[in-house]
């Protein structure tokens, strides 16, 4: 079997001569190519590789056209271990309309070389069942994120009206005030989602993640709310100015947030006595973030739960945050290894680096 069925040069690659005889696919390192002793027939017949005739079909044309067939399988060679060549054009049909989620698409394909394993892994997103608690500056903004990205169902929990102040980008409008979060926020979901099955029941317990975007500065936003610890879940949240998403919990076989609380207390034994008081008497005021670090967070939390839906890398918020903050902007991973004394794991070594 041909290793490419039906060549395609990435369509989205920029094909430029360097030289009279000399030229260059793609512009970005590690994405990109340059053939040299280009004639005009080679050229036409690079042009070709479209996914419109079979690897076969290919060499009868190079041949046809008058072109050397070893320099051809060579040039075929060359542009597969550069990564400009998939192995079939890319069918819009995958992802049943060429809105928001082709460029989805795309990126898949880009990432696993293949438009059969990129159409499977949008099937997968669309599958997918996200419960986001919190229909906010963050959490409305991260389920149109979501959706736009390809996840097929989304809920929400929350009992609050819609004040002005939770008017976001991409969330929450102006006209929205007074009525249902949970409402309002199905209609900013639908506005970018024709595929959205946005659900109406708030069964946490089914999802296929838990999003926890509620406001929470010192306790497990877990306890006492009658969520099942069972089902997968990432906090995000604003703190204090700092963009915080993780830990990604993964039942059983990540570290918890309890765990990262019992780390927390062995750095600082009054923490307990601390979170208690923050916890009595939360101050509201902290929780409204900017829209800028609002935007940040959904966006970040969004990447890290693409990467844990399509399974192609391990998240970098599995035993971890990932922390953003002005003024310098720079991306700190704090690691949150399992803690002895939790029991929620077996001890097992951060999946991603050691603890540090
Ligand atoms: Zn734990």
């Amino acid at each position: 079997m041909a290793l490419h069925p039906r060549p395609t040069i990435k369509p989205w690659l920029p094909k430029l001569w360097r030289d009279p005889d000399t030229i260059q696919i793609g512009i970005d390192p590690g994405g990109g190519a340059v053939v040299s002793g280009v004639d005009a027939a080679t050229a036409h017949w690079l042009v070709g590789l479209d996914g419109s005739r079979s690897e076969a079909e290919t060499l009868v044309a190079a041949a046809a056209a008058g072109l050397d067939v070893a320099n051809a399988v060579g040039i075929l060679s060359g542009l597969h271990r550069s990564g400009v060549l998939l192995s079939a054009p890319i069918d819009v049909d995958d992802v049943g309309d060429t809105g928001p989620l082709l460029p989805e698409l795309v990126n898949l394909t880009t990432a696993l070389t293949s438009p059969l394993h990129g159409g499977q892994a949008m099937t997968a997103r669309g599958r997918q069942h996200i419960v986001i608690d919190g229909a906010n500056r963050i959490g409305v903004p991260l389920g149109a994120l979501l959706a736009a990205s390809g996840v097929g169902r989304l809920s929400f929990l929350d009992a609050q009206p819609v004040r002005r102040c939770d008017a976001g980008v991409g969330g929450l409008s102006l006209d929205d005030e007074g009525e249902p979060r949970v409402t309002a926020a199905q209609r900013a979901i639908r506005r970018i989602s024709a595929l959205e099955q946005v659900l109406t029941h708030t069964a946490a317990d089914e999802a296929d993640l838990l999003v926890l975007c509620q406001p929470w500065t010192a306790h497990d936003p877990l306890q006492g709310r009658g969520m099942s610890e069972r089902t997968a879940h990432l906090a995000v949240a604003v703190r204090q100015g700092t963009v915080v998403i993780g830990p990604l919990v993964l039942p059983g076989r990540t570290s918890c947030l309890h765990c990262a609380e019992l780390h927390r207390t062995d750095r600082d034994p009054r923490w307990p006595a601390l979170a208690a008081q923050l916890v009595a008497a939360p101050n509201r005021a902290m929780h409204e973030p900017t829209s800028v670090l609002a935007s940040l967070a959904a966006a970040l939390a969004a990447a890290q739960i693409l990467d844990h839906l399509d399974g192609i890398r391990v998240p970098e918020v599995v035993q971890a945050t990932l922390e953003l903050r002005p003024p310098d902007w720079q991306l700190h991973r704090r690691s949150w290894p399992p803690h002895a004394d939790c029991g929620c794991v077996e001890a097992v070594p951060d999946p991603i680096r050691a603890a540090g």
